[in-house]
C-alpha cells in the first residue's frame, strides 16, 4: 500500500512535513524464502497494520532502521500485529525501536532480533554515530560486551553511549 499525499504548494509541503509526524509506510519485497517488509516513519495510532497483515505469508523479515518513533498507541497496535505472525525476524532495529524492545513486554512478539543500531560516541573527540550491531557476530553466546569501533575522524576508540546492561537488556528477553 502506498501512502498518497495531496498536491500542495511546495512551500506548504515543507512546513507540513516538519510539523506533522511522518505516517508509517512500508515497502514489501517477496522472495521464495521470505517476505521482507521495510517500515519507515512513526508507529502511532494512525498505523493500520490490517492491510499489511493480509499481504504477509510465510517467514517475514522486518527492516526497522526507518522507524523513527513509537508512541503508546502504536505499541498496542504493533503488539497485536506481530503476535499473529509465525516466523518473524527483526533486522536493523532503530534506536527508537530498541527502546521499546527494552521496556515493553511482548513488543518483540515471536521475533528473533538479528541486528540493531546503537548510539556510539568517540572517547576523544565526542563524535556521535549510530553503529549497526549484529547479534550473532558481536554478542556470541552470553556475551554482552559491546564491540568497540574506531572513530572515523580521530581514530580513537568509540564506545556505546548508553548503559550497556540497559541498552542491551532485550538480548536476554
Ligand atoms: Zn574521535
Amino acid at each position: 500500500m502506498m501512502m498518497t499525499t495531496t498536491t500542495r504548494d511546495a512551500t506548504v509541503v515543507d512546513t507540513y512535513a516538519k510539523l506533522e509526524p511522518a505516517a508509517l509506510s512500508w515497502h514489501i519485497d517477496e522472495s521464495p524464502s521470505a517476505t521482507t517488509v521495510e517500515l519507515s516513519g512513526e508507529i502511532d495510532e494512525t498505523a493500520d497494520f490490517a492491510g499489511l497483515r493480509r499481504r504477509l505469508r510465510g517467514p517475514v523479515v522486518f527492516v526497522l532502521a526507518g522507524v523513527r518513533r513509537v508512541n503508546s498507541c502504536g505499541v498496542r497496535e504493533w503488539i497485536e500485529f506481530v503476535r499473529g505472525l509465525d516466523s518473524v525476524t527483526f533486522v536493523a532495529c532503530s534506536t527508537a525501536f530498541v527502546a521499546q524492545l527494552n521496556t515493553i513486554y511482548n513488543f518483540r512478539g515471536p521475533a528473533k532480533v538479528r541486528s540493531f543500531f546503537a548510539p556510539y560516541r568517540c572517547t576523544r573527540c565526542g563524535r556521535e554515530e549510530e553503529k549497526l550491531l549484529l547479534v550473532a557476530t558481536h554478542f556470541p553466546g552470553r556475551s554482552r560486551k559491546p564491540p568497540e569501533f574506531g572513530c572515523d575522524r580521530c581514530s580513537a576508540p568509540m564506545e556505546l553511549d548508553d548503559v550497556p546492561v540497559r541498552y542491551l537488556s532485550f538480548l536476554d528477553g
